[in-house]
């Protein structure tokens, strides 16, 4: 993806227990914070935005993962933060855990997956990061700071989306729920028949979401619900159509739209012709993510739910209008609102409506027009898929932007967590207006010595 060698990549090492490796990560930043260095976390390289481009120092964590703790009265795992989702999720079932929601991919690492508000869909679920019940953070001086919603709750609302701005996450507490079986249903419906039925299938079931096939009325329909009916048996066979077939025959038929784009309309009504119904039961962590073979670029916008059904057929409307060849399905999925300050969802019932475009084949043209019609929804992007919006109007979009900014200010005034693209995104050499809420008051971090940073 766009992680790229820098000349100071640092792999702090997992040699003597847990508690060394995260010593060994505050000693890294103190190092780099007295070298005046800029740092910056990548995951496991997943996001489509340059938020881990760096000329300076990139660290990665992946030698720090595994679980810390589990406890079952709670409910609630402390994670390191390193850890793959597709890790964890079989530690958990291990231990009759679940994540309660995931996205259609399990490869990120947790702390990557919450830092852009990761999501899958379901109008009772939040995004990844609603799950999180508390954080370790390490900050610029390499101090360790804890926050959740009642130590330092204000940066905790920061922390659980932070595009790790704020420090390097160091341990997730995530609140779990017992092992849970879906049945996973999908097949073809017109889209005209989808959006009539909208509301319908989103009160019914657990989670849904759907797949456009562009320049045709078709959409696979995707719904996963809790059954008690054992796990289906898997073949060989199925798992190697799934993974193998499906996934070669779909990048022949994308390297075909890349070599002879004027096929893409063609080739989208065969892919669609071509979905067959499916009925599986298994455990949530393997059925909400699919096998993913064919390299896209992206693009994911989250808007009001109540406008999903005019906005998809405004999006109709546009690619038949100016002819864009694009054959990749178009994502829409539902998101319960929360209140995480730089979340998508920032108190909205929230549609996410994703384009793709197959790698290798323009995009520009087709991304900054459907984009268009997202913004006049006041549709908010995904931190980790592409977008064009700056500083001045993200802050239109979200009321806490400034005291996002503030508290980014506050924790980290040398903008050690910064790169180029950030120091735009956030404006960081722009002022930062007072906390007009409490006029009076700086960020106050709690520590085990409770003291004022400001
Ligand atoms: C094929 C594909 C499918 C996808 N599917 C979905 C989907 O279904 N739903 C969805 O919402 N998104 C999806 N995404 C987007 C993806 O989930 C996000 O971009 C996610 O952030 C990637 O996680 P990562 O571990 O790769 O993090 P990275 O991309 O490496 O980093 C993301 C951000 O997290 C920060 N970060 C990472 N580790 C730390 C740390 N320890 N401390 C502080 N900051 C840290 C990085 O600095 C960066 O700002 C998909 C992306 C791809 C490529």
């Amino acid at each position: 993806m766009l992680f790229k060698d820098t000349p100071f990549s640092l792999h702090p090492s997992f040699h003597h227990g847990q508690n060394t490796s995260i010593d060994a990560l505050v000693q890294i930043i103190k190092a780099c914070s007295s070298d005046n260095r800029h740092v910056r976390v990548v995951g496991s390289g997943h996001s489509f935005t340059p938020l881990v481009q760096t000329n300076d120092v990139l660290m990665s964590l992946e030698h720090i993962q595994g679980i810390e703790e589990i406890d079952t009265e709670s409910n609630t795992v402390t994670v390191l933060a390193g850890t793959p989702l597709n890790t964890l999720g079989e530690v958990l079932y291990a231990r009759g855990l679940a994540q309660e929601n995931l996205g259609g991919i399990d490869v990120q690492s947790i702390a990557g997956a919450i830092s852009t508000g990761t999501h899958g869909t379901g109008i009772g679920f939040g995004t990844l990061s609603t799950q999180v019940d508390g954080l370790t953070l390490v900050t610029a001086t390499g101090e360790l700071l804890e926050c959740s919603p009642e130590r330092n709750p204000d940066i905790f609302k920061a922390a659980q989306v932070s595009l790790g701005t704020l420090g390097v996450i160091a341990k997730v507490k995530l609140r779990v729920v017992p092992a849970k079986r879906l049945h996973f249903k999908s097949y073809r419906e017109r889209l005209s028949d989808c959006l009539t039925n909208l509301e319908h299938y989103n009160q019914e079931h657990s989670h849904f979401e759907i797949f456009w096939f562009p320049h045709t009325p078709w959409v696979q329909a995707k719904f996963l619900n809790e059954t008690e009916v054992p796990v289906s048996k898997s073949s060989l066979w199925g798992n190697f159509n799934k993974i193998v077939l499906e996934n070669g025959l779909y990048w022949l038929l994308s390297e075909c739209c890349r070599l002879l784009p004027p096929l893409s309309g063609t080739i989208s009504k065969l892919s669609a012709m071509s979905i067959a119904p499916v009925n599986e039961v298994n455990y949530s962590h393997r059925l909400y993510v699919a096998p993913r073979v064919v390299r896209v670029q992206a693009m994911e916008y989250a808007i009001p739910a109540e406008h999903v059904q005019t906005v998809l057929s405004e999006i109709q409307a546009c690619i038949k209008q100016h002819r864009f060849q694009v054959h990749v399905p178009l994502g829409c999925r539902f998101v319960h609102a929360d209140d995480i300050w730089l979340s998508p969802a920032y108190q909205r019932e929230s549609a996410y409506i994703a384009v793709h475009m197959y790698r290798g084949m323009a995009y520009e043209s087709y991304f900054q027009h459907i984009e268009e019609i997202l913004l006049r929804y006041d549709g908010r992007p995904h931190w980790g898929k592409m977008h064009t919006l700056d500083a001045a109007r993200l802050a239109t979009l979200y009321p806490h932007w400034h005291d996002f900014r503030r508290i980014r200010a506050t924790l980290d005034p040398q903008d050690l967590f910064l790169n180029d693209y950030l120091r735009r995104l956030f404006d960081a050499d722009g002022p930062v207006p007072s906390d007009t809420a409490h006029p009076h008051m700086g960020v106050v971090v709690q520590n085990d010595e409770s003291h004022n940073l400001v």
